[in-house]
């Protein structure tokens, strides 16, 4: 979501003249984009924004700004904790930014709604805000109240990133298979998504448990555009942690659908979130999420020690796990997925698979990195007609750690879309 927003902003300042600096010690404006969903994330944030004040005493006319959930949270105290900075600005404020860096009073020309990521792929926020209130989390405080684009919009934007050559589209909500807009389902949208020409793949970022309706799931069996991937954050295994953070399913409901899509095809990609040392978690609630691990094999994981964040229900819990035993429930955790993360790798061995070529690789030149259907990353030796967006055909050979090598099919037709 924050990478959708920085590209929005970016788009911004192109609008008004800006291009991209590169160096930060080239720049005359910095934007921070910053995540407050963890105390981490604004820890290192701050860190990162202190380093940036020295560039100020080389370049005096330097603007400094801080965006994101950070500027809402912590709102004028920022400006009092780093006084040099120029100007915070929240989410819900960034129509404000020309008028802030080029003193633009006249309304701001209409901004695409989204840069595109990279040449082949493109994110699309179909949804802002969440009404949801799990009671660990910043979001709605930060966010707000959930709003669905208009379908016609989100269409037309996809059309225009395909005829720029995109063939990706991840659609964003932070629940986002909730989305509806005057009776279209999240389904019936996704099915008019698929039938845009030029669009190859399509997936979604965070789909929540209780919105899995039996239309999506037969969609989701039937159209092969949409990748056979979800990321469906479980974030606990154990059913009274999941009520008290309110997430309204059951473990049970939650593998349903892992099983639902497990045996429409074994190789589906499932991965998750999950936190540990929610307040109160006993150790038998605990292994229940090494038990879900176990059971729903997931491919991977975002696995996080919990982290009270002021203002949310679960800050005033009072029954704290020490940080001690929270650090060491999530080593037990990170160390059982790592083992099934390269068990279900394992799986791929040996498979014909369609991979979209992202990029070269950083450490070596001639090998290009690129993504399965099921969201595994694979190596595959570069050739001279290996392009950014490209899709290949290739045999999955081998693994490095947790990520699979592959080499090309003897009857490749791979083709740039
Ligand atoms: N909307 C998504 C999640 C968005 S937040 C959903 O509901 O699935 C991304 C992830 O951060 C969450 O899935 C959760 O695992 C983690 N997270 C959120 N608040 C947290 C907190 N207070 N402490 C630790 N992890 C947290
Ligand atoms: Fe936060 Fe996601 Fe729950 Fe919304 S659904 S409150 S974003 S964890």
């Amino acid at each position: 979501m924050n990478e959708y927003d920085s590209a929005r902003l970016a788009a911004i300042l192109e609008l008004n003249g800006a291009s991209p600096a590169f160096k930060p010690e080239k720049a005359d404006i910095i934007l921070v984009n910053t995540c407050s969903v963890r105390a981490k994330a604004e820890e290192s944030a701050i860190a990162r924004i202190w380093d940036l004040k020295k560039l100020k005493t080389e370049n005096k006319g330097l603007k400094i700004g801080v965006l994101g959930c950070m500027a809402k949270n912590r709102g004028e105290s920022l400006l009092k904790d780093l006084p040099f900075l120029d100007f915070i600005l929240p989410p819900d404020e960034y129509q404000k930014l020309p008028e802030i860096l080029f003193q633009k009073t006249e309304p701001a020309p209409q901004t695409p709604f989204a840069k595109l990521t990279n040449k082949y792929s493109a994110f699309i926020a179909i949804q802002s805000g969440c009404n949801m209130r799990c009671a660990y989390c910043i979001v709605p405080y930060v966010r707000g109240r959930e709003q669905y684009r208009e379908p016609s919009s989100i269409l037309k934007e996809i059309e225009s990133a395909t005829v720029a050559g995109v063939s990706e589209i991840v659609l964003l909500g932070q629940t986002v298979n909730g989305y509806r807009y005057k009776g279209l389902s999240f389904a019936e949208l996704l099915k008019q998504v698929a039938s845009i020409k030029g669009v190859e793949r399509i997936r979604f970022v965070s789909p929540h448990p209780i919105h899995y309706t039996s239309e999506l799931l037969a969609l989701l069996m039937s159209e092969k555009k949409i990748a056979p991937h979800v990321h469906l954050p479980a974030q606990s295994g154990s059913n009274s942690v999941l009520k008290k953070m309110k997430r309204q399913y059951t473990r049970e409901a939650y593998l349903s659908i892992a099983e639902a899509l497990r045996s429409f095809n074994p190789l589906y990609g499932i991965t998750t979130d999950i936190i540990c040392g929610y307040p109160g978690e006993t150790e038998e609630e605990f292994k229940e999420t090494l038990s879900l691990l176990q059971e729903a094999r997931f491919d991977g994981a975002f696995m996080f020690a919990y982290s009270p964040r002021e203002g949310t229900p679960s800050a005033s819990e009072k029954e704290l796990i020490t940080e001690e035993e929270k650090k060491s429930r999530l080593q037990r955790v990170i160390d059982l997925q790592h083992s099934i993360t390269l068990e279900r790798a394992k799986l791929m061995l040996g498979r014909q698979e369609r991979i979209l070529l992202e990029k070269l690789s950083r450490r070596n030149s001639s090998e290009w990195i690129g993504k399965t259907g099921n969201f595994k990353k694979v190596i595959i030796p570069a050739q001279p007609s290996f392009k950014e967006g490209m899709y290949v055909d290739c045999v999955i050979e081998g693994l490095k750690g947790h990520t699979l090598q592959a080499r090309t099919s003897t009857f490749n037709f791979g083709c740039t879309i």
